[in-house]
């Protein structure tokens, strides 16, 4: 540990680091953020973990498709959706969950959702989703977690006047 963070202590540089507490956080959150990003109005929390609601569900008026859906989360948030287009062609409820969501793919299959979003695929999913007819879009779990990270450092500025910069550090997944 003490090697990860030498260089921060050597240039006297202060740490602060958040997981869950950043997918969850209302304002500033992860999961929270997608509804501006997207320009997407959420509608209800979704999915329980530990017992807590972390993610979000959007219900569309008018319906998208899976390729729709994933060009607007390609140009928006960046890098590269992996689609399991197992469902319906038109969209019209999307149930989301930053990250590590595809552990609660059962809760939107049991929604009756038209499609979920998380971060990353899991191989454990793959048939589970389709047998069950459900269209998943995995948009990363790197980028859909910079959304919170981004909006805190917008906060920092304009709140506190503190000079922000976001370190662009994909992983690949
Ligand atoms: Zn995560």
């Amino acid at each position: 540990m003490y090697e990860r963070v030498k260089m921060l202590v050597d240039n006297n540089i202060s740490l602060y680091a958040a997981h869950l507490p950043l997918d969850i956080h209302p304002v500033f959150g992860n999961n929270s953020r997608i509804s501006d990003v997207l320009g997407w109005e959420s509608i209800e929390d979704f999915g329980k973990y530990h017992g807590m609601l972390i993610g979000k569900l959007f219900r569309f008026n008018k319906p998208k498709k899976i390729n729709e859906i994933a060009e607007e989360i390609k140009t928006k948030i960046g890098g590269e959706p992996v689609l399991w287009p197992f469902g319906k062609a038109e969209i019209k409820s999307v149930a989301y969950i930053s990250g590590g969501g595809i552990s609660m793919l059962n809760q939107a299959i049991e929604a009756d959702i038209d499609c979920f979003i998380t971060g990353e695929p899991a191989h454990s999913a793959f048939w589970l989703a389709k047998e069950a007819g459900i269209n998943v879009i995995f948009a990363g779990h790197y980028y859909t977690e910079t959304l919170g990270v981004k909006s805190i450092a917008k906060e920092l500025k304009n709140k506190f006047k503190i000079d922000t910069e976001f370190i662009e550090l994909p992983t690949g997944y």
